[in-house]
């Protein structure tokens, strides 16, 4: 399909740079044009709410202030610090990616695009947004707000998210791009989504390219962007095992590096199969995991939680052993107390269970 061409003009990016001088918020990344901090704010704000990820920012800048510093930590140190912020495979990433610049780079940070792009878990968005920000190199962001935007100016009725239409917007967004400074021009887009072309009620009157607009000259604003229908959300009932030994401490295990959640810790079990108990289930799958035979005595907790592809319905079962606590898994286990909950990464359902268990009485 060929693209069709945009009809943004010169005057609308002196509009949009215009607007955007003042309108900007002031962010703490924006104070820094250092690649590493414009990289962190980068990630950690993918899926995530600027006032959410702006103290995990802040964090990870004092507790990592350069690159070398992230890549001299564990990995246990980094999903620590990510704890809370979801999608966990982009602190796995950044962490890759900080022993890469050390040790494939010789501790250089990239300098073109396609140098971002040759980077663990760097993709052609966040190398576009460090690139340009950072850097003052012509790449063009395409993310949800800036879909949001040139949908809406080009009144464009396609789905946005086939492929198709991916490239028919890069292309208008490459093409509306301001070469003469192309970071603030990508801010402004990403702002501008943000702050007035909203997903619903977007402030139209206050637009500085309203004029231009498309949807606004047609009053198809609220209608656009058009998305393919998505399918229905699956649910597990997921059973796990709160197992304690003679000195009162809980036995948790880390996930496997490259599984969903991967390096995090969590207490022992899995999904409750068709035609069976979430007591039962809790019994079977610990037995699977550790090797320890436990019998659940009593459900201590059910929480729900929802992931970005499934929800999960958690069982917890607090367990007696049943023989010794010998653990036979070949995963990385511990025993913890309960002062040592603070010092592992846990995925939010488990961490929800270890705060109901902190409130238990001495
Ligand atoms: Fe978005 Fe309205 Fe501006 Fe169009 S006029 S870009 S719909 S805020």
């Amino acid at each position: 399909m060929k693209s069709p061409e945009t009809h943004l003009t010169d005057s609308d990016r002196s509009a949009l740079a215009d607007w955007f001088g003042h309108h900007r918020r002031d962010l703490p990344w924006r104070q820094s044009k250092d690649p590493w901090h414009i990289w962190l704010s980068e990630v950690i704000l993918q899926q995530t709410r600027v006032d959410q990820g702006l103290p995990y920012f802040e964090r990870f800048v004092e507790r990592f202030p350069t690159v070398a510093d992230m890549a001299a930590a564990e990995l246990d140190d980094v999903l620590r610090l990510w704890e809370g912020l979801g999608y966990y495979s982009r602190g796995r990433n950044l962490y890759r990616a900080s022993r890469y610049v050390i040790e494939e780079r010789a501790g250089k940070m990239p300098t073109t695009f396609s140098e971002w792009l040759e980077m663990p878990g760097i993709g052609p968005y966040t190398a576009a947004a460090i690139s340009s920000i950072a850097q003052g190199l012509p790449h063009a962001v395409v993310d949800g707000n800036v879909i949001r935007v040139l949908a809406r100016l080009h009144g464009f009725s396609e789905p946005v998210d086939s492929n198709a239409s991916k490239k028919t917007l890069q292309t208008w967004a490459d093409a509306f791009l301001n070469r003469d400074s192309p970071g603030d021009h990508n801010e402004a887009m990403m702002e501008l989504g943000a702050l007035v072309c909203a997903p619903r009620a977007p402030k139209c009157d206050s637009c500085p390219l309203s004029d231009t607009c498309i949807a606004f000259r047609e009053g198809r604003q609220e209608s656009l962007p058009v998305k393919r229908k998505k399918k229905p959300v699956p649910h597990y009932d997921i059973a796990v095992g709160i197992i304690r030994n003679e000195d009162a401490q809980l036995y948790i295990q880390q996930r496997d590096t490259d599984a969903m959640l991967g390096g995090l810790w969590e207490f022992p079990g899995g999904k409750v199969e068709h035609g069976e108990s979430p007591a039962e289930a809790c019994r079977r799958e610990v037995m699977e995991e550790t090797g320890l035979d436990v019998i659940p005595v009593e459900q201590i907790a059910t929480i729900k939680h929802a992931y970005s592809h499934f929800r999960i319905t958690m069982h917890a079962f607090e367990c007696a052993l049943n023989g010794t606590g010998k653990s036979s898994s070949s995963q990385p286990h511990a025993w913890i107390a309960r002062e040592e909950f603070g010092d592992y990464a846990f995925p939010r359902a488990n961490r929800r269970l270890l705060e109901l268990l902190s409130q238990e009485p001495d």
